[in-house]
């Protein structure tokens, strides 16, 4: 009986896992014609200076809507891109939706940065920073309204490539941040090297904050250790007034999250940036 069981978990897991395999190629599919048939789009999240409330960027974050699936997560189809190669392409295109976004928005009279999500995969050989200069050569973006995102794991595939890649962006003036901050494989090692410009506390932290307990002396120091690097300050995934009076009282320089403002249409966001309330928790009660 035993080994009847055995064997019935043994076919319903490799079952499973062609389950996941089909759906994973259905995904790849249907993310090369998202591509030719530009059913990817931006949505817009703000980062509100804690002090005054202003926006002071925003992140890009990728939408995918398909006309069967409905809208289908990054966190299910990032993976697949970067597995697929993919990944290129569609970077590809979110620089150039993002540049575009900035100029918009600049000639408009709003300067807002957008920040643009990079894999760990363009590190590697560098692709990277091509990618970036020919997102602003071609949309004649000011490098000075775009900032890259990258999470600690650019420094287990190649630690020197993903260092000169980030020397060469800041050369150009694109910031550099450093996303999910203590999440990843957390070296503080590189951080001797590589001087990033901003540092963004994973949002694990900020939940953190609710409760009494090491959580709050972590962001404590986290916010101490970035400002002693001479980088700002990102808090992300912040969600009650309560998290942000904590953020506030630890001299964290930015909130991002849900109590602030949700990934929203750029118009959205440029009626937001227009009317900066005197202070964050104003724009949560309205
Ligand atoms: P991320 O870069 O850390 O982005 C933040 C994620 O947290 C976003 O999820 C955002 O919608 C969500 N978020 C923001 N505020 C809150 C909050 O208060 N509470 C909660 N629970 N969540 C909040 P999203 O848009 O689903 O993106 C997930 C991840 O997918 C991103 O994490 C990023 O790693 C990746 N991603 C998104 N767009 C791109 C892209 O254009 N390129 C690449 N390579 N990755 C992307
Ligand atoms: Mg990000
Ligand atoms: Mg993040
Ligand atoms: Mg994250």
């Amino acid at each position: 009986r035993a080994k009847a069981g055995g064997r019935g978990r043994a076919v319903l897991f490799s079952m499973e896992q062609e389950e996941g395999l089909r759906e994973r190629r259905r995904i790849e599919e249907e993310l090369r014609q998202a591509l030719s048939r530009r059913e990817l789009s931006l949505a817009y999240q703000p980062k509100f200076r804690i002090t005054d409330g202003r926006i002071e960027g925003c992140e890009a974050l990728l939408r995918w809507h398909h006309p069967e699936m409905g809208m289908v997560s990054p966190g299910l189809f990032i993976p697949v891109a970067e597995e697929t190669g993919l990944i290129h392409p569609i970077t590809q295109q979110v620089l150039d939706m993002a540049c575009r976004q900035a100029m918009t928005w600049r000639a408009q009279g709003l300067d807002v940065p957008v920040a643009v999500n990079l894999s760990a995969g363009h590190f590697g050989a560098e692709q990277g920073v091509r990618l970036v200069e020919e997102a602003l050569a071609a949309t004649g973006c000011d490098p000075a309204l775009l900032e890259v995102e990258v999470t600690e794991g650019v420094f287990l595939r190649s630690a020197e490539a993903a260092t000169r890649s980030f020397k060469a962006l800041r050369g150009m003036g694109v910031r550099v941040a450093l996303d999910d901050f203590g999440t990843g494989y957390s070296s503080l090692g590189y951080l001797q090297h590589l001087p990033f410009d901003v540092i963004k506390v994973d949002r694990t932290f900020i939940a953190g904050l609710e409760e009494a307990g090491p959580g709050r002396r972590i962001v404590d120091a986290i916010v101490r250790l970035a400002h002693g690097l001479g980088a700002e300050v990102v808090a992300e995934g912040v969600e009650t007034p309560g998290q942000l009076a904590t953020l506030r009282q630890l001299g964290c320089d930015k909130a991002q999250g849900f109590l602030l403002g949700r990934p929203m249409p750029p118009c959205a966001l440029a009626e937001m940036a227009a009317h900066p309330p005197e202070r964050p928790e104003a724009r949560s009660a309205a």
